[in-house]
């Protein structure tokens, strides 16, 4: 049996993984049942229906604030704190090299400067360090990516917005209900934005939310006009005088539905994901030639995805032959996350944000190229990522452990 097991399936052994991984259906009835309600309103405009207010709200109870602003994705609610936060052409923001696009987009629209930070090798969230290494003159906030559900080190990160004078925006599209020091990450820079695309903790189908969190009013109604035209709709009054240039970003009430019915099953859906991805970690730890997805004590990830990294100095594989032979295992898993820093990009190298131009990047000194960020650069190619499902079963997560305990042990250096 144990000669057996340990025979590679890549080798023509006998698999770790023969029953299929849980799956589920993530819509119900709950959800059409909120999307009859909305069509029954006979409008699907958020100003006029109940759905959007009642999401927002809903959120704001659970994240225990008092406004937020919906938007129609992650990318614009992020651009929306840019553009309620005041970041204007020539500012520098320092954001994170590992990271969804759409974590800079709204960077640029803005005509400000993206700087990257250096990123911690284990939880592969922005080293404090590096970001107060990258501060100039110019620089006005920080976009802060929490990858992956695992939290950013907030407090060092807080205490250098602060000398600086810095705005936070915190980017959680990845990660829901994710606790920093016991408190969500969302709640504790200037903004923090969410994404309900299709591939998050929850989905709309698309769709975002910002959290205001100064708690002032007038911060509410600045974000919201900027993600509806300008346009300031309180109470029963609407000014449309256009003061400032700002995107239609709007949600409208047939994801505020959905939302809703999907906010309800947030809890259990990160509370799954948060048991599954420590216990791998929980399985993995002491393993040589493995680095588990590392959580720092004190703090919760809900793992919108589990990434390992690999000591090649510690096996006799490289980091693709681990991954066929995890593959063959019977456990999905992908090399790295993105190919490569976004930096290395050729929106970065050519500095062309718009056709025909090289604004913003002309304004300023600043250069993209490789080993601008080396962990980052490193943790890219070194990591492998698995992915973590609320439906996964306990089995599923044993022999995902079982996996890789059996890969690395028959390529661990002797
Ligand atoms: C998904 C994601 C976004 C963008 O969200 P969209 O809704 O797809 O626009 C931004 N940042 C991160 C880290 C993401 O994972």
């Amino acid at each position: 049996m144990l000669m057996n097991q340990e025979k590679l399936a890549i080798h023509g052994g006998s698999k770790v993984k023969t029953t299929p991984f849980g799956t589920g259906q993530r819509f119900g009835e709950e959800e059409v049942a909120e999307l009859v309600e909305a069509l029954n309103q006979n409008t699907l405009f958020y100003h006029f229906g109940g759905k959007v207010k009642q999401f927002l709200s809903d959120f704001n109870a659970m994240y225990g604030v008092r406004y937020s602003v919906a938007a129609s994705s992650g990318t614009a609610a992020i651009h929306v704190a840019l553009g309620a936060a005041g970041i204007t052409v020539g500012d520098e923001v320092i954001t994170s090299p590992i990271t969804d696009q759409g974590t800079l987009i709204g960077i640029l629209y803005q005509n400000a400067i993206p700087v990257f930070a250096d990123l911690d090798p284990h939880t592969y969230n922005m080293d404090p360090q590096s970001i107060e290494a990258r501060i100039t003159e110019r620089t006005k906030a920080i976009v802060v990516v929490h990858l992956a559900g695992n939290p950013a080190d907030m407090d060092p990160i807080m205490e250098i917005a602060r000398k600086h004078k810095l705005k936070v925006i915190e980017d959680c599209a990845q990660s829901y209900l994710t606790r920093y020091k016991g408190r969500l990450v969302g709640t504790i820079g200037d903004y923090g934005c969410f994404s309900t695309n299709d591939f998050k903790h929850i989905s709309t189908g698309d769709g975002g939310l910002v959290t205001v969190n100064s708690g002032e009013e007038a911060d509410y109604h600045v974000t919201h006009a900027f993600a509806d035209k300008n346009y300031q709709r309180f109470g029963s009054s609407v000014q449309r005088d256009l003061h400032y240039l700002a995107p239609n970003y709007r949600m409208t009430e047939l994801q505020g539905a959905v939302g809703i019915a999907q906010l309800k099953k947030l809890e259990t859906i990160c509370e799954r994901r948060r048991r599954h991805g420590d216990r791998v970690t929980e399985g993995i730890k002491n393993l040589p030639g493995i680095q588990p997805h590392h959580v720092e004590s004190g703090n919760a990830c809900t793992y919108w995805f589990y990434m390992l990294r690999v000591e090649l100095g510690e096996l006799t594989c490289s980091r693709t032959e681990f991954c066929k032979a995890l593959e063959a295992e019977g456990i999905p898993n992908m090399e790295g996350y993105i190919p490569d820093v976004v930096y290395m990009q050729p929106l970065f190298q050519n500095r062309t944000a718009y056709r025909n131009s090289h604004y913003p990047f002309e304004l300023t000194g600043v250069t993209y190229e490789r080993g601008l960020c080396p962990e980052a650069e490193s943790i890219l190619q070194t990591a492998i990522r698995l992915p973590i499902n609320e439906f996964y079963t306990e089995q599923d997560i044993t022999e995902m452990i079982a996996g890789i305990r059996k890969v690395a042990d028959f390529y661990r250096k002797r």
